[in-house]
């Protein structure tokens, strides 16, 4: 019988899993919750995709907006969606899941454990988690249902699993699943700790946004992201991966979750993920403004006017990479007993953006701390995780 797994989502990078997958040869189910995306999928009837060198081809045995048609009897469900989309998704299919599922996201982002922990785990304890550093690909749906591009694909996506001693079944099955090498890492603590989107999003949309939070541009003076990196976001950067090399020293300390090797610093992750496309690597400004691979991508905008734009501080970079990035950060900082001023100033500007309040005195007490996935959120107050309940 062919293996059985669930996709969350329908957006790009479930699009891109339902062809991989079906083509890998598992049965395929879709769980789309959202709007009438399930309707829109079936109708679709299947779904290309294009990836530089081949295309290929994958059709759902079922997809529904009702997770009980789709989640019962999958060995594996992955979450291919937003982070702020993921409490909602694991609360849906939580009574439907096998007791020995594998669940995980793709990207996981941070803390992801703790809230599958919290949500899953209490009733199913058994099951098996994981989650990818990365979505694998940069895609985009060409048409809804039918098909998508994968513009650049990653030759290698760490891993975090737990239990952490399952890792390397898992880590073969989704290397064949997927197409490139999945690299487990210690832990999800790790995995949480070497997340450099968390720090290249957020510290760039403040190095750029700063001052400008007003500003209307014409399509062509929207400023470019990586390639428009100044100086002084060049240190803030730096200054943001010397704290977290600061707090996985002090983490690796006091507990075996952490291994600080796997958490390079932003300059070393630049290096190693891209080692055929910085054209000049002699600095950490260098080797974001010469990347071929992020060359071209501008500052997210909203309409402003007839032909005017401004910055979209509501995009990912911030709603996403701030309460699922670096607010945990700053929680296991606190854990860690690690000061973290230049984080702090990132996240005291972007939650003012965000119209939300995580940081309040340099205390994570703000009023919107609980949408957040910091530790503290689930009573995690020591890396021996031992009150590992929200309650
Ligand atoms: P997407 O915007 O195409 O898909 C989002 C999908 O998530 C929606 O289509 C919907 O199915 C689901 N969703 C969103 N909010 C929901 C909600 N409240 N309830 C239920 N379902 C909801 O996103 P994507 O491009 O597939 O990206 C998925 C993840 O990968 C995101 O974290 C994104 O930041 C990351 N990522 C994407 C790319 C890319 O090139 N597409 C690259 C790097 C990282």
């Amino acid at each position: 019988m062919m293996p059985k797994l669930t996709i969350c989502g329908g957006g790009n990078a479930a699009h891109v899993l339902l062809a991989l997958a079906a083509a890998a040869g598992w049965q395929v189910d879709i769980f789309a919750p959202l709007g009438n995306e399930a309707e829109r999928l079936t109708t679709g009837n299947g779904v290309s995709a294009k990836f530089s060198h081949k295309t290929i081809f994958g059709r759902a045995r079922r997809i529904s907006a009702n997770p009980a048609e789709v989640v019962p009897g999958s060995e594996l469900v992955l979450l291919a969606l937003p982070a702020f989309a993921h409490g909602d998704i694991l609360a849906a299919i939580a009574p439907y899941l096998e007791p020995a599922a594998a669940v995980g996201a793709l990207p996981a982002r941070s803390g992801f454990d703790y809230q599958v922990r919290d949500i899953l785990r209490p009733e199913k304890p058994s099951l098996q988690i994981f989650g990818l550093q990365t979505l694998p690909w940069a895609c985009r749906i060409t048409e809804y249902g039918q098909s998508v591009e994968v513009l650049g694909a990653k030759a290698a996506v760490d891993m975090a699993v737990f239990p952490p001693h399952t890792a390397s079944g898992l880590a073969e099955k989704l290397t064949t699943l997927l197409g490139l090498l999945v690299t487990p890492v210690r832990s999800f603590l790790t995995l949480t700790l070497a997340n450099t989107g968390q720090l290249i999003h957020p510290g760039i949309m403040y190095g750029l946004g700063r001052g400008k939070e007003e500003a209307v541009f014409s399509a062509a003076e929207i400023p470019l992201f990586y390639q428009g990196v100044d100086p002084p976001t060049a240190d803030l950067l730096q200054a943001m991966s010397d704290e977290v090399q600061a707090i996985s020293r002090s983490v690796a300390a006091q507990s075996a979750d952490v291994d600080p090797e796997q958490v390079v610093s932003l300059y070393n992750w630049l290096l190693r993920a891209y080692p055929n496309q910085i054209d000049d690597s002699s600095s950490l400004r260098l080797a974001l403004t010469t990347n071929r691979a992020y060359a071209g991508l501008r500052l997210p905008t909203r309409p402003a006017g007839p032909n005017t734009f401004a910055i979209d501080f509501t995009a990912r970079y911030l709603s996403e990479d701030v309460p699922f990035g670096l607010v945990v950060l700053r929680g296991i900082a606190e854990i860690a007993g690690v000061q973290t001023p230049a984080i702090d100033r990132v996240i005291t500007w972007a939650q003012e953006r965000l119209q939300k309040e995580y940081l309040v005195n340099g205390q994570l007490a703000g009023a919107h701390l609980s949408e957040t996935r910091a530790p503290q959120v689930y009573n995690i107050l020591d890396f021996g995780f031992k009150k590992s309940s929200k309650n």
